[in-house]
């Protein structure tokens, strides 16, 4: 083995200690549990290949936690292990083949449940009555913290029979309690926790029950110790019988004996997951029945009849290469994370964002650092710190640009903006990204358009302004490299049917500084027309409720110059539609739906959500993605979640689809 696999072995070693003991000792991680994932994964990958080398103190092969010395200590009767991972649906097929091989069957029934995001406790019963609670600690021993689980109401302090059982379970806390727990701490001047987990964590270890108390947290038992002595022969049966002492168990669990459908499953908890009022980091998979189970064993960390898959990382850690500067359509020179391709959230990841370099400067990142990288619902990755315990001091500063990139011309830094510009004009960066804006998408969508061939046209010297695509011909198409005919002619079908677009694309298209694709619809509805919008006064324009300020002094000094309106003259010449098609709001006729600002949430049976929105929109509502106090009305359709719940915490009026569909007919 080279030396520099046995370094990174200890290194990983080294850092993976340090991150159970915050996460377990001091309830304070300082990285994402995906990104500790990805590090013991590591880890596990390199033992593998080099078991001789492995260290006597792996992290691998220990349980994290270890008992607080200031509770009494508690030695459990049965070891309370971790699970094994899973992360990818290879590794459920792999687990299933191992579990049918020593079954000798073709199908073995499994329960899967939601993998809770606390902590494990123990809850020990005699006679009946609760009289011993303990955490996990090392999995041999663990803390005696039952006066602290006596204020959990999920916990029954007396069971329906006079029995002496040990159930395990998980203890959490509702993100409801987390967030008016962390308003509390931040009004009395404290810090926040991090997140759930970590709450429940610090506060079951509370020295003071009454603290624990107040907390108000949660507990879902998964399962029991010798369930047989109580003539339970399966995990479903044993939570059915759990739940008929008075525990509360959680109700998402479902038997299946197929792979494959329970894959289905977990996609389809891994979509909602954020629906539900608590955390989940997983799904665990168990076989049901306990003589599959006792035959099955355990390793020395987990039960080899379960696993525990992991929802996609959205956060992982990889060396930052280096840091690209780029032009953008307005002139804004922005960096990019150059990445050791990483996967995050199903996806590999090679480039990131750093917004601006004042963040760099001011999250104190250096090339060759390692990073954490983010990734939140469709939005780019984004560089969120560096994990300063990794550096070597190889890493390097990064240097400022002092010129733009692309047109070397000197960049300046508006004293209202951190982002760096490049002013001229003439750059051809910016030219190029502001002739691919308007092709885009959600602008003139023409077909067969993209960057690439933006910058081929405009490299072939055809292309410098809008205008010019409309002036195209197959002459000067087809001499271009990968233009065959029938690409030449759908190319310039797709220019001469954008003419026909309605006005709020042209718009948007245009990329007037501040007027993004939603106000460009807003103005166009209001003004119909481009020869109305150009002759509103600044007054006229924030008139309207969505336009402020700055958005209208832009509108007025784009419209104002000279070369833009030659350009829009151009453009009506080559008779481009200036005018909105779609249904206008009838302005002075005030409906339920006027000057009230919405959000649809939940699946509606009648319409899509944009063709709801559009409706409310076309009588003079606005629409929103997300719920605030300045919401008036929430549309909540089936299975409606969190929106809604935050409609109803902030008292908003709510309308399901019927009454939606009935203040529409009443209006329109
Ligand atoms: P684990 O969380 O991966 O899985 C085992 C635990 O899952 C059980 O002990 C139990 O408490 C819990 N669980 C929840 N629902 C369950 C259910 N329905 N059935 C059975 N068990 C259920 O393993 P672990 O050993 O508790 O902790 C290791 C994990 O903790 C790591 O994978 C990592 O995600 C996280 N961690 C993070 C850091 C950090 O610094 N962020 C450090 C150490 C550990």
């Amino acid at each position: 083995m080279c030396n520099e696999v046995k370094q990174r072995m200890e290194e990983l070693c080294r850092l993976l200690h340090q991150y159970n003991y915050e996460y377990h000792v001091l309830d304070n991680p300082t990285v994402s549990d995906n990104v500790y994932d990805q590090l013991l994964h590591e880890l596990i990958e390199l033992e593998k290949q080099y078991p001789t080398d492995r260290l006597k103190n792996s992290p691998t092969v220990r349980i994290g936690g270890q008992a607080l010395d200031h509770f009494e200590k508690v030695t459990h009767e049965e070891a309370m292990l971790s699970l094994g991972n899973a992360f990818h649906a290879g590794d459920l097929h792999d687990f299933d083949r191992k579990v049918r091989e020593v079954s000798g069957k073709a199908k073995v029934q499994y329960v899967v449940e939601l993998k809770i995001d606390g902590l494990a406790a123990s809850v020990k019963y005699e006679n009946g009555e609760f009289v011993l609670g303990a955490t996990r600690g090392d999995g041999t021993i663990g803390e005696n913290i039952t006066e602290n689980l006596k204020t959990v109401y999920d916990i029954p302090l007396q069971l329906k029979d006079l029995l002496d059982l040990e159930v395990r379970g998980e203890i959490y806390m509702m993100k409801s309690v987390f967030a008016q727990l962390n308003q509390e701490r931040e009004q009395n001047g404290e810090a926040g926790f991090r997140n759930p987990r970590n709450a429940a964590a610090g506060s079951i270890r509370q020295l003071d029950p009454k603290i624990a108390g107040k907390r108000r947290l949660s507990f879902f038992p998964y399962g029991m110790v010798h369930p047989q002595k109580y003539g339970i022969d399966n995990h479903a049966q044993a939570l059915d019988f759990l739940q008929l002492q008075g525990f509360q168990t959680n109700p998402e669990r479902r038997l299946f004996d197929s792979m494959d459908e329970i894959i289905q499953f977990i996609e389809q908890w891994t979509d909602k997951r954020d629906t539900l009022p608590y955390e989940v980091d997983g799904m665990v998979i168990k076989v049901n029945h306990f003589t599959l189970q006792e035959t099955l064993g355990f390793t020395v960390k987990s039960p080899k009849w379960a696993i525990a898959y992991k929802f996609p990382a959205t956060e992982v850690s990889t060396k930052l290469l280096d840091i690209e500067w780029s032009v953008g359509r307005t002139g804004v020179v922005t960096p990019t994370a150059i990445l050791e391709p990483v996967m995050i959230a199903g996806t590999m990841v090679g480039r990131a964002s750093l917004h601006n370099a004042d963040l760099i400067i001011e999250k104190g990142i250096r090339i060759g650092d390692r990073v954490i990288i983010r990734k939140a619902g469709d939005i780019i990755p984004e560089v969120v710190r560096p994990l300063i315990e990794s550096r070597t001091g190889e890493e390097k500063l990064f240097c400022m640009p002092h010129i733009c990139p692309v047109c070397h011309t000197k960049l300046i830094k508006l004293e209202d903006e951190v982002a760096l510009r490049c002013v001229n004009p003439a750059c051809s960066a910016q030219i190029k990204e502001g002739l691919t804006h308007f092709v885009s998408r959600d602008a003139m969508n023409i077909e067969g358009l993209g960057e690439r061939v933006i910058t081929q046209l405009f490299e072939a010297d055809l292309v410098h302004v809008v205008s010019d695509l409309y002036c195209l011909t197959e002459e000067q198409l087809l001499p271009l490299e990968r233009m065959g005919e029938k690409s030449v002619q759908n190319l310039l079908k797709g220019i001469e049917k954008s003419k026909q677009n309605s006005l709020e694309r042209l718009l948007f298209g245009l990329g007037i500084r501040h007027v993004g694709a939603k106000a460009a619809k807003i103005l166009s509805m209001h003004f119909g027309t481009m020869d109305a919008l150009m002759a509103a006064s600044k007054e006229d324009l924030t008139a309207i409720f969505e336009i402020g300020d700055k958005m209208a002094d832009s509108i007025v000094m784009y419209f104002a110059n000279e070369k833009i309106q030659d350009l829009i003259e151009q453009l009506r010449t080559l008779g481009l539609n200036f005018s909105y098609t779609g249904v206008r709001p009838n302005l002075a006729e005030k409906n339920r739906f006027s000057e009230n600002t919405f959000v649809i949430t939940g699946t509606l049976e009648q319409f899509s959500r944009k063709e709801a929105a559009e409706k409310i929109e076309a009588l003079g509502g606005r629409v929103a993605s997300s719920v605030s106090k300045r919401t008036n009305i929430v549309i909540a359709g089936r299975e409606a979640g969190s929106k809604l719940k935050k409609a109803n915490e902030l008292g908003i009026e709510v309308w399901d689809e019927k009454e939606l569909i009935k203040e529409l007919e009443n209006a329109e």
